[in-house]
């Protein structure tokens, strides 16, 4: 899953980025609003972190612009203490969910899971395809009960298979959901990646449509 974090303060901008790469996302960061609504509108995130107190362009006016623009990615704004009209705005302006500063980041990453479930339209906090169990607070996925051992790639592979468990995932959608924008890019890479994944998960569990991409397969019992 890929996160778009817009904040311009580098000190809570690194201790978030870091903290979302270690529960499992891929991360580009953005330090002002104008940057920020360019990706925004350009990249396909899995959701956003918007501070709203932001340079060149505040953040309830880059939400407004990217909701205008059709984008229903989930937003979680971040607001100064005491801003309620802040808050007010920010909703009214499209976003999903809210942090006060200062937060734990505990919170943050609670809530951005909720935002991610609810955007796939899952209401388990803990995904699940057959006897495949995948959980995103502890960032771990089992079969039949073993722990897998999984890559930090392999595990954003699975996670974004198991969001989206109903419906063939095509290469390029993978390339755009595992890696940041600084990554060179190659869907040919991905091939591979899934060859790996399988022999983890079983073969049988990860099916390959012709021309469209990838299925993830219910095996044993759920
Ligand atoms: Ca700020």
């Amino acid at each position: 899953m890929r996160i778009l974090l817009v904040e311009d303060e580098p000190d809570i901008s690194r201790q978030l980025k870091a903290a979302l790469t270690d529960a499992g996302y891929v991360v580009d960061v953005a330090p002002d609003g104008e940057e920020g609504q360019f990706l925004g509108e350009t990249e396909p995130y899995d959701a956003v972190v918007l501070d709203l107190g932001l340079p060149k362009v505040d953040g309830v006016s880059v939400l407004e612009r990217w909701r205008r623009a059709g984008l229903a990615t989930p937003v979680l704004i971040l607001t100064a203490r005491g801003g309620w009209s802040d808050k007010v705005a920010g909703f009214d302006a499209g976003a999903d969910d809210y942090l006060t500063k200062p937060f734990h980041t505990e919170e943050l990453l609670a809530r951005l899971r909720a935002l991610l479930r609810r955007a796939a339209g899952h209401a388990q906090p803990q995904l699940s395809c057959g006897d495949l169990r995948l959980d995103p607070k502890a960032a771990r996925a089992t079969v039949n009960g073993e722990p897998l051992r999984l890559t930090s790639l392999e595990y954003r592979m699975l996670h974004y298979m198991m969001m989206h468990r109903d419906r063939v995932i095509s290469r390029t959608e993978l390339v755009e959901h595992l890696y940041d924008q600084d990554f060179d890019r190659d869907s040919n890479t991905i091939e591979v990646f899934i060859g790996r994944l399988r022999k983890k998960v079983g073969s049988d569990r990860i099916e390959t449509v012709r021309g469209l991409g990838y299925r993830l397969m219910p095996v044993g019992a759920a």
